[in-house]
C-alpha cells in the first residue's frame, strides 16, 4: 500500500467516523424542523391594498429624494420588481389598458375598462374578493369614474364612457369610495340622478367635503365625491385629501372580519408628466409618498396587510438631468406629453412581499395576488 492511499483510507475513515457521529445525534428526539425559508413561514396575507401612482417611473420617485426634506417613504421597502407594461395593442400602453391588466390579469387594448380584446367582460380582484366576503375601497384624485379606478369595478369599451361608468359604479360592490367626477352622477346627459340611486344601493354620499370624524356604520357603504372633475391640483390647495380619504377609507374598510381590498390612485402624477410641468408633478409625487406612509405605518402595525405600490407606465419621458452640464444642479425636463414604454418599479410589503421581486408583466400581480390568496 502507497502512503498516499493509506492516507486516503485514513482520510475515508475519519469521514465514516463522523458520519456515524452525526447519525447517532440524528436518533434522540428532536424538535420539530422549522420551515426551509422564509417563503413557507409566510402567511397568506389578509388586506390588500394596491396603491397606483399613475404616470410614475423611477425619475418621479427619484424627485422625491431632491425635493423634498424627508426621506422618501418608498425607501422602506424591501421586495422591489419590475414591469413590462405594453398592452395587447400598443407598445406604450394606456391607464386604462394598464389598469385592466392588474384588476383583471389580462393584457388588452388601450382604452378598454375591464374588457378583453373581444370586449367582453373579466372578471376584476375588487369583483372577486367582494364575492368572497371582502369589503372594497377605490380612492383617486381624478374623477372616481376615469381609466385606473373604473377598471376596478366597470366593463366598458371605452374609458371615456364615464357616464355608463358612474352607472356601474352605482349598482358595482364597491364598499368606499372618494375622488372626483360629481358631474357624471348627477348632471348626466340621460338625466338620471345617480346620487338618488347609490342611496337607494345603501349609500351614505358626501359631495362637499370629507368628514374625517364620521362615526361609519359596518352595515353602509360609503361614497365622496368632492368635485365635478377632477381634484384640485396639490399645488393648487387640494390640501390633504388622499391623505384623508385613505385614512377614512382604511378605518371603515379593516372593520371587515373577512379582509379588505382598498386601491388607491396617486392620479394626477400622470397629468403632470402630460403637462411636461415638473412643479404640478412633483408636488403630487410628494403627496403620495405621504398616503405612503400612512398605508406602510398600517400594514406595519395590522401585520396581515399586503401593500403592492406601483404605476401603470412612466409619463412624459422624465428626467433629472443637470443644468447645462452644471452636475450640482439639476433641471427636469421631459421628452414627451405622453406616456413612455420604460418598465416601471413594483414595491411590495407584509406577507407574501417577496413575490413581487424580479422582472415580469403587469399581468402577473393579478395572478400573484391570486396565488398568495390561494384563489
Ligand atoms: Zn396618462
Amino acid at each position: 500500500m502507497s502512503r498516499f492511499r493509506f492516507q486516503l483510507i485514513a482520510i475515508a475513515s475519519l469521514f465514516t467516523l463522523f458520519s456515524c457521529a452525526t447519525k447517532k445525534i440524528t436518533t434522540t428526539p428532536q424538535p420539530p424542523t422549522p420551515p426551509q425559508t422564509t417563503v413557507q413561514q409566510q402567511k397568506a396575507p389578509k388586506n390588500i391594498i394596491m396603491m397606483i401612482a399613475d404616470g410614475t417611473g423611477l425619475t418621479q420617485i427619484s424627485s422625491t429624494q431632491f425635493y423634498h426634506s424627508e426621506p422618501s417613504n418608498y425607501e422602506r421597502f424591501k421586495y422591489i420588481g419590475l414591469i413590462k407594461t405594453s398592452s395587447a395593442s400598443d407598445l406604450i400602453t394606456d391607464s386604462a389598458a394598464g389598469a385592466t391588466s392588474f384588476a383583471s390579469g389580462i393584457k388588452t387594448y388601450n382604452g378598454a375598462i375591464g374588457v378583453n380584446t373581444d370586449t367582453i367582460a373579466t372578471p376584476t380582484i375588487l369583483e372577486e374578493l367582494s364575492e368572497r366576503g371582502y369589503a372594497t375601497g377605490v380612492i383617486a384624485t381624478s374623477t372616481i369614474t376615469h381609466a385606473t379606478p373604473a377598471s376596478f369595478y366597470a366593463h366598458v369599451k371605452l374609458r371615456r364612457m364615464e357616464e355608463e361608468i358612474a352607472e356601474a359604479l352605482t349598482n358595482s360592490s364597491v364598499d368606499f369610495f372618494a375622488g372626483g367626477g360629481l358631474k357624471f352622477f348627477n348632471k348626466r346627459s340621460d338625466k338620471k340622478d345617480l346620487l338618488a340611486q347609490l342611496k337607494k344601493n345603501n349609500f351614505e354620499v358626501n359631495t362637499t367635503f370629507l368628514n374625517t370624524d364620521m362615526f361609519m356604520r359596518q352595515d353602509k357603504k360609503y361614497g365622496f365625491l368632492l368635485a365635478d372633475g377632477g381634484m384640485p391640483k396639490k399645488i393648487d390647495g387640494r390640501g390633504s385629501f388622499l391623505y384623508d380619504a385613505t385614512a377614512l377609507g382604511l378605518s371603515y374598510l379593516q372593520e371587515d372580519k373577512d379582509g379588505f381590498f382598498l386601491m388607491v390612485e396617486g392620479s394626477q402624477i400622470d397629468w403632470g408628466g402630460h403637462a411636461n410641468d415638473a412643479d404640478y408633478l412633483i408636488g403630487e409625487m410628494i403627496d403620495f409618498d405621504k398616503v405612503l406612509g400612512k398605508v406602510l405605518d398600517f400594514a406595519k402595525r395590522d401585520k396581515n396587510t399586503l401593500v403592492i405600490v406601483t404605476a401603470d407606465h412612466e409619463t412624459g419621458g422624465f428626467t433629472l438631468a443637470s443644468d447645462d452640464g452644471n452636475y450640482n444642479k439639476i433641471k427636469p425636463s421631459f421628452s414627451t406629453g405622453g406616456h413612455s414604454a420604460t418598465m416601471v418599479p413594483v414595491f411590495a410589503y407584509g406577507p407574501g412581499a417577496e413575490e413581487f421581486s424580479g422582472i415580469y408583466e403587469n399581468t402577473e400581480i393579478y395572478k400573484k395576488i391570486k396565488a398568495l390568496l390561494k384563489l
